[in-house]
């Protein structure tokens, strides 16, 4: 269908609303602070409320459909939210039934890294590639996997954890409870870690002026290693070597196209750490199965998840 839908972006912090039109372009938004300690009859309350206030600006029919892009691991299609992370009460919560409580339009249900995908292949870095391996790489790790135009997430949809593959067996521990996911490595939160704990060194130097008076994060460790700090790039090149080490076991399962790479941390740094990727990618990969391959940054930005929640909304009216 060509004629505009709605999109929910659903995350930890913001609840964003919009409706999108055929061409990806965005219009009517809403946003409000996600009640995440409030449980989920609070959140979906007010997702219901921005989606028929961004419905009623934007004029649109009563049967136009809603895609909901979530946090954390869904089934999309029993409409089952196994956990959110940073959000309370949604352990294996029913999430149909209560949205169908508050909205009457048709609704698709999609997790985040895969909307983020879909979004990508539609109207970002990937128009026109129907094999691609989405990363975002955020605070945590999520991506989508597409193979020949296809999603690919498995019997329940809960496949496609691409953050979530092991890559040292005596690794660190991760945030899902593993060891040694590239998560624990390339994350956020993980690079986050190490650059506190090289802080706290002398080679750490670089490190604590890029953080000033604020705690050692991110953003620092990305500063230092745009100024060549040693410490700060061998972070770095640890991250890309379990990224690299991961996305070569993709490539040899998949044989994509292209790896787009977006997320906060991805789009900041992404200059950086693609061409370390890459040079890890050699030692894991077969060489066919990267012949061609681009990898290439996000350019959908902040909008990735609202315009993939987009693209599952079309898909659910045909
Ligand atoms: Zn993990």
């Amino acid at each position: 269908m060509s004629d505009p839908v709605i999109a929910v972006d659903l995350g930890g912090t913001n609840l964003r609303c919009a409706v999108v039109d055929a061409d990806g372009v965005i219009s009517a938004r809403r946003q409000a602070r996600t009640p995440a300690q409030e449980g989920p009859d609070a959140v979906l309350d007010l997702l219901a409320s921005l989606v028929s206030a961004s419905a009623s600006e934007a004029g649109l029919a009563n049967d136009a459909p809603v895609g909901i892009d979530m946090p954390g691991p869904l089934d999309p299609r029993a409409e089952i939210v196994a956990f959110m992370p940073n959000l309370a009460g949604w352990r294996d919560f029913p999430v149909g039934d209560a949205l169908r409580r508050r909205i009457s339009r048709p609704f698709a249900l999609g997790n985040d890294g895969n909307c983020a995908a879909l979004g990508e292949a539609a109207y970002g870095a990937a128009r026109g590639v129907a094999d691609l391996i989405h990363v975002a790489l955020g605070t945590g790790i999520g991506g989508g996997v597409i193979s020949r135009g296809r999603l690919i997430d498995g019997v329940h949809g809960f496949g496609a954890e691409v953050g979530h593959v092991v890559v040292a067996l005596d690794g660190p521990r991760c945030s899902c409870g593993g060891i040694g996911c590239i998560e624990s490595f390339a994350a956020g939160w993980a690079l986050a870690r190490d650059a506190d704990l090289v802080s706290r060194t002398d080679d750490g130097a670089a490190i604590r002026l890029a953080a000033g008076d604020q705690p050692v994060g991110v953003q620092a460790l990305i500063e230092a290693a745009e100024s060549g700090d040693p410490a700060a790039l061998a972070i770095l090149r640890r991250a890309a070597g379990a990224l690299g080490a991961g996305l070569g076991g993709f490539l040899n399962l998949f044989n994509p196209a292209m790896i787009t790479i977006g997320g906060g941390v991805g789009d900041r740094a992404g200059d950086l750490l693609i061409p370390m990727i890459e040079e890890r990618l050699a030692q894991h990969s077969f060489p066919q199965c990267r012949h061609g391959l681009r990898i290439v940054r996000s350019e959908l930005g902040d909008d990735a998840g609202l315009l993939g929640a987009s693209v599952i909304a079309r898909e659910t009216a045909g």
